[in-house]
């Protein structure tokens, strides 16, 4: 059986505030919103994360992307929105289904961040160079 919380909630088994799906993507208002609007999109099919999900799954769920943040924004008078997307425990993923978070922004909110650091000597080329050779 699938015991994956997103799962259940595109077959409905679990109540969700649906705004938008159509046949592979789904989007919903998050249960505990960073403000009013914050919204998750999905893909209806079970991948866990950027890793597991395929470029043509992916590229389903880019334009509703999109058409969310446009609507978000629009709805609920956003001055700024963030596309937030995390993978595995260290990253903050909670929930392993892969979803992208819009999270409506305001001037006011005191941006969550981490810190910034920075690079010494040749580091920035050595760091550049180990993911060109990571790259497939
Ligand atoms: P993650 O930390 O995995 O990137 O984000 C998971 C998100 O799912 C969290 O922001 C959390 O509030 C949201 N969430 C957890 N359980 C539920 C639920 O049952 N329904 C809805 N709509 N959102 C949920
Ligand atoms: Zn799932």
């Amino acid at each position: 059986m699938n015991d994956c919380l997103f799962c259940k909630i595109v077959a409905g088994d679990i109540p969700s505030t649906k705004i938008y799906e159509n046949d592979h993507v789904l989007a919903f208002l998050d249960i505990h919103p960073v403000n009013h609007g914050h919204t998750l999109v999905i893909p209806k099919e079970h991948f866990e994360d950027i890793y597991q999900i395929p470029n043509e799954t992916l590229e389903k769920v880019t334009p509703v992307l999109k058409k969310m943040a446009v609507a978000v924004k629009r709805a609920v008078h956003a001055e700024g929105i963030n596309l937030v997307q995390n993978n595995e425990k260290p990253a903050g993923q909670e929930v392993p289904h892969f979803h992208v978070h819009i999270i409506p922004r305001y001037n006011k909110d005191t941006y969550p961040s981490w810190e910034h650091g920075s690079y010494k000597d040749n580091e920035q080329q050595e760091v550049a160079e180990k993911i060109k050779n990571a790259l497939d």
